[in-house]
């Protein structure tokens, strides 16, 4: 599906005017002088010569479709076989800045067909149904034309806090997504398990990486990719998403991560102060690892995005 505020025009231009500006079609007949016989009586026509003019309409007269966004402050004309793979043609736009800001919703939704837009709770993280779920902590959202997004879950961008830098490892082909995360002086590596076409990356991160720990599921997405595998899509396992959790299975887990983050954050206090952490039973505060000395922000996080094991954590 496309974005509901892409529009398609017939646009005009004069390729006789020093001038190219592009004009949208009106259909009044006081706006027809150079596609009817009145062209001769144009100024600009008259400078320039054509060998076999036609009589009805001016030989320097264009016309052609477009594309444009009318939610953008400034309308700007795409060529219509240009959009053909864009992100506006595609369900790509449901990770779009302007979309997500005028439709209302901070986390894209899921397609029809997909399973029901819920978004599970696991002791206050958010596990969106319709999102499968990696042992580093980074989701996968398939959808139906092939386009993919990949992110880090709101467990770690929790875990983290303000992220202060995204670099990303790679950008283009066929990859491990893989990025960058620097949290104060911590270096972390996020990667994502399977081999993705990745077509881009959210170049809106370098400048704003404070978004991915805001909006880890929507406009804090790191890459952009295509399945070649449509057949089994949306619902059914491809290659991408072997290995990977989605629903009550990813739920249940996110919980279990919970526990297991607990007892290493414990671990840390009594290696740091001499005393473990007040058990309250729920999870550590936001920003974990920024609290942490750096030695033990990098064990922490080397620990918990480490996908050694991923087959006994999700067994
Ligand atoms: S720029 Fe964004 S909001 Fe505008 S048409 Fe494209 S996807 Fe939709």
């Amino acid at each position: 599906m496309r974005c509901p505020f892409l529009r398609e025009a017939h646009v005009q231009s004069c390729q006789a005017s020093p001038f190219r500006k592009q004009i949208v079609r009106s259909g009044h007949a006081a706006d027809d002088r150079c596609g009817s016989a009145a062209w001769r009586d144009c100024f600009a026509a008259r400078e320039l010569t054509e060998e076999h003019p036609s009589a009805g309409s001016c030989p320097f007269h264009a016309e052609s479709l477009v594309q444009y966004c009318s939610s953008a402050p400034v309308t700007k004309f795409i060529p219509w076989s240009d959009q053909a793979f864009s992100r506006c043609g595609s369900e790509s736009h449901r990770y779009c800045d302007l979309y997500l800001a005028l439709a209302r919703t901070s986390a894209p939704t899921p397609e029809t067909g997909e399973p029901a837009p819920r978004s599970d709770d696991a002791d206050g993280i958010p596990v969106p149904t319709w999102l499968w779920f990696a042992p580093s902590h980074t989701w996968l959202a398939v959808a139906s034309d092939g386009v993919c997004h990949i992110g880090v879950d709101a467990f770690l961008a929790r875990t983290l806090g303000g992220i202060d830098r995204v670099q990303f490892v790679t950008t283009k082909g066929l990859e491990r997504p893989a990025a960058v995360l620097t949290v104060r002086d911590v270096d972390l590596t996020v990667s994502f398990p399977n081999p993705v076409l990745i077509t881009g990356v959210n170049g809106a991160l370098r400048a704003d990486p404070a978004r991915l720990a805001r909006d880890p599921y929507g406009l804090g997405w790191l890459f952009e990719g295509i399945v070649r595998d449509r057949a089994s899509l949306p619902s059914g396992h491809t290659k991408l998403t072997d290995g990977l959790l989605r629903g009550d299975a990813a739920t249940a887990w996110m919980r279990r991560e919970g526990l297991r983050l607990r007892g290493l954050a414990e671990a840390a206090s009594e290696r740091i102060w001499g005393a473990r952490l007040a058990a309250d039973g729920g999870l550590p505060a936001p920003g974990l690892i920024r609290t942490l000395p750096h030695e033990e922000a990098l064990r922490l996080s080397h620990l918990l995005l480490s996908t050694a094991t991923d087959e006994e954590r999700f067994s």
